[in-house]
C-alpha cells in the first residue's frame, strides 16, 4: 500500500485508525561487478512491501539517494549521492510535513550502513526508527564473514534469494582488505583508489539463496518486531 498511490482523503482515512509510515531509504551505489546499483534500494523496498501487506501501514515514496563512500563517489561509474546535511534535512522535511496532518511515527528502512548515511536518519528527527535491515545475526550461516560488509556474502546472498535475475555470479569476486586498512575509507578521511579494488568488500563468491533465504527472514523478522513494539505501545 503506496501513501503516493492514495488520494488525500484515503490517507485522512487511514490516519483515523494508524499514524505510522514505512520509508524505504535506498542509495544509487556500485555493488561491484555482480550485482546492481539498486541493490539497497529494491531490498528495503521489498521489506517495507512485506511488512506493509502484513500490517496494513502505508509506505512512503522511497528516498533513492543515500551517502556514500568518498572513495566510490569518486572513482565507481554511475555512484552517486548526497550530504549527511542533505540526507538528514530531506527526511527532516518531509517528516515535519506529515506530522501536520496526523502522521507520528516513521520507520526509516536501510540496507546501507554507511556511518555517516545512518547517523543522518537518526539526527533527522526523534520520531524515525532507524532499521539497518543486515544487523542481524549471521555467523552461524556465513562461511567467509562474520557480518554483512559490501555487495558480499550476505548481500549478494540475499539478492540470490530476493532477485536472481539481477545477480550475474559469473562475474562475482571476493575482495578483502584489513579492517584497519579499510577504516579511514569507512570514516570518509580517505578516498585514494585501493589496490585491487573492484567494489565489493568480502566474499561474494560464497553467496547462495539458502543463506539469503534464511538472512532476510531474520531482517524481516527484525523489523517487524520493531513495527510490533511502536504498534502495540
Ligand atoms: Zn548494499
Amino acid at each position: 500500500m503506496k501513501l503516493n498511490m492514495l488520494k488525500y482523503t484515503e490517507i485522512k482515512k487511514y490516519l483515523e485508525n494508524k499514524d505510522c509510515l514505512l520509508i524505504p531509504i535506498g542509495t544509487c551505489e556500485q555493488h561491484g561487478l555482480h550485482l546492481p546499483l539498486c541493490t539497497d534500494t529494491i531490498v528495503a523496498e521489498k521489506m517495507c512491501d512485506e511488512i506493509s501487506e502484513r500490517y496494513g501501514i502505508l509506505v512512503a515514496p522511497t528516498v533513492n539517494y543515500g551517502v556514500n563512500l568518498p572513495l566510490d563517489n569518486k572513482i565507481m561509474t554511475g555512484t552517486t549521492g548526497i550530504t549527511y546535511e542533505i540526507l538528514k534535512d530531506t527526511l527532516k522535511s518531509i517528516t515535519m510535513y506529515w506530522k501536520n496532518h496526523g502522521f507520528k511515527h516513521f520507520f526509516a528502512v536501510s540496507c546501507h550502513g554507511d556511518i555517516f548515511h545512518i547517523k543522518a536518519i537518526n539526527d533527522a528527527d526523534s520520531d524515525i526508527d532507524v532499521i539497518e535491515t543486515y544487523e542481524v545475526e549471521q555467523k552461524d550461516l556465513l562461511e567467509k564473514q562474520e557480518c554483512t560488509r559490501h555487495a558480499c556474502e550476505s548481500e549478494t546472498s540475499v539478492m540470490l534469494y530476493l532477485y536472481p535475475e539481477l545477480v550475474d555470479m559469473n562475474v562475482a569476486k571476493d575482495f578483502d582488505i584489513p579492517i584497519t586498512t579499510f577504516m579511514p575509507y569507512l570514516e570518509h578521511k580517505n578516498d585514494k583508489p585501493i589496490e585491487g579494488y573492484i567494489g565489493n568488500v568480502g566474499y561474494s563468491t560464497f553467496a547462495t539463496k539458502e543463506k539469503g533465504k534464511v538472512i532476510y527472514e531474520r531482517m524481516i523478522k527484525n523489523l517487524e518486531d520493531v513495527v510490533k513494539m511502536y504498534i502495540n505501545s
